[in-house]
């Protein structure tokens, strides 16, 4: 999952990773690392975007039967 422009410091492009110590988000561009507030509220926008994808995805499966 890639954040375009979304770096609060630079605004480079932010991508979520793993490490042993879990999921964070930070900037491909500064390596700024998203304090977890910052990163809530990127998360929010996104399952915002994301919430017209399943109706779209839906009416797919619908339209074929
Ligand atoms: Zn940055």
């Amino acid at each position: 999952m890639m954040w375009q422009k979304s770096c609060s410091r630079c605004q480079g492009d932010l991508f979520d990773a793993e490490d042993r110590f879990g999921r964070y988000i930070a900037c491909a561009q500064c390596g700024h690392e998203l304090p977890p507030a910052e990163e809530q509220a990127v998360l929010a926008q996104a399952s915002r975007a994301a919430a017209t994808t399943p109706q779209a995805k839906r009416r797919l499966v619908t339209a074929g039967r």
